[in-house]
């Protein structure tokens, strides 16, 4: 039978690597590009006899987390250990947490704007929220690179806080589940937990899907699949999962549970191993560390939540008047949406600012190799700048030439970089006196603009342009040639 006819059910288990100096159970700092095994101690090598300490920002951030959520954090949480043997973990066991985590139950919206863009070409998507299970803390283990023949390991990542946010079975298609994470990442990033980076690794998503009949009320097998590593890729391998279950179903062949590897580049999964259970891991309570009990650190944490990105979204409408999908992209990037707010607040035209931000910058930093915090244009030049635009004192494309001009002189203000290109606010009376001479002096051309010729009206401008000084903006000359051949 058609896909359409099987009712797919997705859930998700993400790892967050989490924003902190240090690591989970050590002072190691935590980071990324470091000489392998520069930033490593007996405890997160797993030495015999080491002990672990608890990093208490992790478990706020965690918390945090859990409260924009919308989680309850019960009043005591533990840890345990998860046993396994594999290079990444030499001490054998992983700290984590099984039976008491920080974060219960809780919700992701899954926002308009996070849906992948030909979804949203289609029309916009019903809001919802996906159920979350729990959200847990626990340690990232050390990185394994093989080689034909022999494998490498780093532990400067061992031991990095790896928080894992559990979703319920409650995802229907592969856009859904690429909107869940896309919003989630905002969510992470807006509250700077984490910078839920996929293509870095800081954000690692396993996929359980399973398909069944329409009508059939209890769920399918469900089949895992691991090393999924950019949001696209998501969406790829669900869909060659779904469709591949939904095969071999037709053809009367029974799923078994296990996990399987995506492969991008070859399109598809491949059977890593069928899927172990909890009890295979023998959690037990770890004997190293004391519960956590999180009462004040909950009322802490509470006392300075940050804005959610569906708020956001709402106010940049309501108090810059943006259309939505100006909304949409800045809530996307928080960095963007920083300076476009530094820019806007109180200038009164948000939405031009938001153009200039959205539409004119993006392709000058990839040029120019700069990103949102490094350009050298302060948010309160970008302000002026828009306003002698506003002003009519330059056109839009004078006002890029203002910014190369600003851009490579930092030191400049915009008023500066204006006189250095000749442009000056134009001196009213100056500038009708220059307008009046090139019609006295261009009568051939005027006879015919009257009669008809719209085209010949820039010939006109042309000439005021190169006459007059300080450059004034070609729309304005424009107008005042219209006004005084009264066309
Ligand atoms: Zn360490
Ligand atoms: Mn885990």
């Amino acid at each position: 039978m058609p896909v359409s006819d099987y009712l797919v059910t997705i859930g998700l288990e993400v790892h967050c690597q989490l924003k902190t100096r240090t690591k989970m159970f050590c002072a190691c700092p935590t980071g990324f590009g470091f000489e392998p095994n520069t930033h490593v101690c007996p405890t997160c090598l797993g030495l015999p006899g080491a002990l672990p300490v608890l990093n208490g920002y992790a478990i706020e951030r965690t918390i945090l987390a859990g409260l924009m959520l919308g989680c309850s954090i019960p009043p005591v949480s533990k840890w345990d250990r998860k046993n396994y043997f594999y290079a990444d973990m030499p001490k054998n066991y992983q700290l984590s947490q099984l039976e008491l985590p920080l974060c219960m139950r809780g919700e992701v919206p899954l926002y308009p704007w996070s849906y992948p863009q030909d979804v949203l070409g289609k029309g916009l998507p019903p809001f919802r929220t996906v159920k979350l299970d729990h959200i847990h803390l626990e340690e990232d283990v050390a990185k394994l690179t093989h080689f034909s023949g022999y494998s490498l390991i780093d532990f400067n990542r061992a031991g990095t806080p790896l928080m894992e946010i559990v979703s319920k079975p409650d995802l229907s298609s592969p856009e859904e589940t690429y909107a869940y994470l896309k919003s989630l990442q905002q969510i992470l990033v807006c509250g700077g937990i984490s910078d839920a980076d996929m293509e870095k690794g800081q954000m690692r998503c396993d996929v359980n899907v399973s398909l069944r009949p329409s009508g059939q009320r209890e769920l399918g097998t469900k089949i895992e699949m691991k090393n999924i590593n950019s949001l696209s890729a998501v969406r790829r391998a669900l869909q060659y999962e779904i469709h591949r279950q939904a095969d071999e179903l037709d053809r009367g062949i029974p799923q078994v549970q296990s996990t399987r590897r995506w492969d991008d580049e070859m399109g598809e999964s491949l059977v890593m191993r069928t899927k172990e259970n909890a009890h295979d891991y023998r959690y037990h309570t770890c004997p190293d560390l004391v519960p956590v009990h999180t009462r004040d650190m909950v009322e802490k944490v509470r006392s300075g939540l940050p804005e959610l990105p569906g708020d956001k979204h709402r106010r940049l409408i309501e108090e810059y008047g943006l259309a939505g999908n100006d909304a949409d992209a800045l809530v996307a990037e928080l960095a963007q949406c920083r300076y476009f707010e530094e820019a806007a607040r109180g200038s009164g035209f948000g939405k031009k600012i938001a153009n200039w931000v959205i539409n004119i910058l993006p392709p000058v930093l990839g040029e120019r190799g700069a990103t949102w915090e490094s350009l050298p244009l302060p948010p309160k030049a970008l302000t002026d700048l828009v306003g002698i635009v506003e002003e009519g004192v330059v056109s839009n494309n004078q006002a890029r030439e203002v910014l190369d001009v600003l851009w490579g002189n930092p030191a400049l203000d915009v008023a500066r970089a204006m006189a250095k290109l000749g442009y000056r606010k134009a001196d009213a009376g100056l500038l009708n006196t220059v307008v009046e001479q090139v019609i006295e002096r261009n009568p051939k051309e005027v006879e015919l603009v009257k009669g008809g010729n719209a085209k010949l009206i820039n010939f006109l401008t042309g000439q005021v342009m190169k006459a007059a000084n300080p450059k004034p903006n070609p729309k304005t000359v424009t107008e005042l040639l219209r006004a005084k051949l009264g066309i």
